[in-house]
């Protein structure tokens, strides 16, 4: 894709928001309203969940609850930016169930990959099992995989464990802020 404006990318975000907005296959069985995503559309590094929660799926905001303040947390910690980061998840809506489904995920790739065309970031990461399902297509155990950096069709990955992990087992949080703090140097290559 050729280099787009900052003004051109936030106009391509807005209409691929809309696009999920009233996406049937999207909907299906979810509930709420959709949360496509927020931050700069010209973004270094682009962070990726797995679904909205609760309170996502209510405001339209990614990442606004628990997991949020976490995920915002770290993001501060290492000194990013607003203007260094955008936000958002493979599944666009919050599922009337527990887990995202494997067509939830492939469906949601879709919107995923254009909004990642638009950004064209530096490195994208992915925060759990879910987001590394979307974007590398492969079942991994994060525990396993954590810390990693994959290059694949010119994007560059980061696993990580998702911000909710260390709300269920706190040990995980000296990890998470381990791989959070190489992010500066990633986007700094
Ligand atoms: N978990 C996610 O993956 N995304 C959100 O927006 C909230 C929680």
């Amino acid at each position: 894709m050729k280099k787009l404006t900052i003004a051109q990318k936030q106009k391509a975000l807005e209409v691929i928001a809309k696009e999920i907005e009233v996406c049937k296959i999207c909907r299906k069985d979810k509930i709420g309203v959709s949360v496509p995503g927020e931050g700069s559309a010209n973004a270094d590094i682009v962070f990726i969940g797995e679904a909205p929660g609760k309170q996502e799926s209510v405001i339209g905001r990614p990442f606004i609850g628990r997991a949020g303040k976490v995920l915002r947390g770290l993001i501060a910690e290492v000194g990013l930016k607003d203007k260094d980061v955008y936000i958002t998840s493979p599944v666009k809506y919050l599922p009337s169930y527990v887990t995202p489904t494997p067509e939830d995920v492939a469906h949601g790739r879709i919107h995923l990959r254009k909004q990642l065309d638009v950004i064209d970031p530096k490195v994208v990461v992915l925060l759990g099992r879910v987001a590394v399902l979307a974007l590398l297509e492969k079942n991994v155990s994060i525990g396993k995989v954590h810390g990693a950096i994959e290059e694949k069709d010119g994007i560059t990955y980061a696993i990580m464990y998702h911000p909710a992990a260390p709300l269920y087992n706190p040990n995980v949080r000296v990890d998470l802020v381990k791989d959070f703090k190489r992010l500066k140097r990633l986007i700094k290559k």
